[in-house]
């Protein structure tokens, strides 16, 4: 399809703003709602249910009786992974529907949504379908006249809590394998794009998932997010999202009944390149792919590239350059387009106040550092030289299409600006030597580390941070661990 096409679609679209509970479209109990904003020309594209505690409660109690009813967690494995496969079939069948809804709601480039986003989630949701029977639980070496078994149980209610950047790639992460473990699940997408979520529940349901077990309750994050993630009745709360909500959200189950909290937060990921690389043209192309991808707003984004000795700084600088020159930033529904509008004018404002710090301490623009005004939420990639490692640029997530560069002497001094933020998400390390690439990579603090590439990931490893960057994973058969318990049982064979 065409960008001709795609508006002709887009100005057609009457998407679904009503939460899901239960297996069905309801309204808020307070009959509110907000209005949902595409960055792509602010234009209000749905005015989305505005769910509250009682809304959540409501989710929540269907949830519950859904998981206490069995109609799920005690289904044949067999038969949970026939209706997991299908949903997966369905996101693919709705890929169009899908990835529309996904880059009108955030600005995401059209083929990206197509070929990442929705293919994405469907691999996920199919990956931990396909897993269900083919997990095995324990038995433990016991003395002969007794049965120790070890079994994972679910947990029951699951809250997820996401962010707006991978709407529904990180909606799968969280849903996919909590539903595989047997439980229920009460998801709140993020404001700023519910409508892909709400889609999502709807084509569970007509794979076959039983009513209740998978809930979306819109709504503001204080409102509905607070709400869900006190509930008494939520077993675990599965996070994604910024450090300072990810706080709170420790701070609710504290203060009600000290549910699970599993947080995947922020990033300031170190792209880091010794002198001894051998292929630069990669590692430019690398470099500028694992920032301006998504315009930066990636959590693991590798916002700072740490260039050791002199060698070869310049030529990187230039080979950056000329890849930025032909960078195709503009219309998000235009499949031409690498990278479009930042999310929302508030984080597009926050971007441009970084931008205002350049040149107060001896930094400059490289390339870029124009800011976005007025109805345009277009901020041109940027990369910005002579940045003191401690310095605000250097050490907060500005989670747009922002690069710092940032000089290091030797490996020593290298690792420890990579190291030396409050993160600990994900980084990379380009060398030629194998053994320094190595030696350097396994010490570097991160949930990822890249070495001669950024960015490479897939459902088979798991995903999340060291230090301020989180606790728990998500991806990969280690996620099952979230969301579930591990039980023994002891059977006296006397
Ligand atoms: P955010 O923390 O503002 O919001 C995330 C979610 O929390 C949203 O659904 C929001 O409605 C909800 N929320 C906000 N305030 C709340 C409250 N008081 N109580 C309950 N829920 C609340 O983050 P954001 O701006 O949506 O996302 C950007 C952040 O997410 C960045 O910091 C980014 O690095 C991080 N992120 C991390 C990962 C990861 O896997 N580590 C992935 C994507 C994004």
């Amino acid at each position: 399809m065409d960008k001709s096409a795609w508006e002709k679609r887009a100005s057609e679209l009457k998407p679904e703003s009503r939460m899901y509970i239960n297996g069905s479209f309801v309204d808020a109990v307070s009959g509110k709602t907000f209005d949902d904003i595409s960055p792509r020309d602010q234009r209000v594209i749905a005015k989305i249910a505005a769910g509250d505690t009682e809304d959540v409660n409501r989710a929540v109690k269907a949830a519950l009786t859904s998981f206490e009813s069995g109609v799920w967690s005690e289904m044949n494995p067999r038969d949970k992974k026939a209706i997991m496969l299908k949903w997966a079939d369905l996101i693919r069948e709705h890929q169009e529907e899908l990835a529309l809804l996904e880059t009108l709601d955030v600005g995401k480039p059209i083929s990206d949504s197509m070929n990442v986003d929705v293919m994405g989630a469907a691999r996920t949701v199919q990956w931990y379908g396909e897993a269900i029977d083919k997990t095995y639980d324990e038995i433990a070496p016991a003395p002969r006249n007794a049965l120790a078994m070890i079994t994972r149980e679910p947990l029951g209610v699951i809250g997820a809590v996401v962010p707006w950047n991978y709407p529904m790639i990180i909606a799968s992460w969280k849903v996919a394998p909590a539903l595989a473990m047997g439980n229920s699940v009460v998801l709140k997408p993020a404001e700023q794009s519910s409508l892909s979520a709400l889609l999502l529940a709807r084509l569970a349901t007509e794979a076959g998932l039983p009513d209740g077990v998978f809930n979306v309750v819109t709504g503001l994050g204080p409102e509905a997010g607070q709400a869900l993630a006190r509930h008494n009745d939520v077993a675990k709360l599965a996070f994604t999202g910024s450090g300072p909500t990810g706080r709170k959200m420790l701070q609710y189950a504290a203060e009600s009944n000290m549910k699970q909290v599993a947080l995947e937060l922020g990033g300031k990921s170190p792209q880091v390149v010794l002198d001894d690389v051998k292929d630069l043209d990669a590692c430019a192309s690398s470099i500028a792919w694992g920032i301006y991808y998504n315009a930066g707003q990636t959590c693991n984004a590798g916002s700072r590239v740490i260039v050791q000795g002199n060698k070869l700084k310049e030529e990187l600088y230039g080979k950056l350059t000329e890849f930025l020159k032909t960078f195709p930033v503009g219309d998000c529904l235009d499949p031409s387009t690498y990278m479009g509008p930042i999310v929302s004018t508030q984080q597009r404002d926050r971007v441009n106040s970084y931008l205002d710090m350049v040149g107060k301490d001896g930094e400059n623009f490289i390339f870029g550092g124009e800011k976005a005004t007025g109805d345009s939420n277009l901020i041109q990639p940027t990369l910005i030289g002579g940045v003191k490692h401690d310095s605000v640029l250097s050490q907060e997530e500005i989670f747009g299409p922002v690069l710092v560069a940032i000089d290091a002497t030797d490996d020593a001094d290298a690792l420890a600006k990579a190291n030396g933020t409050s993160y600990g998400l994900a980084a990379s390390v380009w060398s030629g030597n194998v053994a320094r690439a190595h030696n350097f990579a396994r010490k570097l603090r991160a949930g990822t580390v890249w070495v001669n590439t950024f960015d490479m990931s897939d459902v088979i490893t798991p995903f999340g941070g060291f230090k301020g960057s989180g606790s728990g994973r998500d991806k990969s058969l280690h996620a099952l661990d979230n969301y579930s318990a591990l039980k023994t049982t002891w059977v006296d064979l006397n």
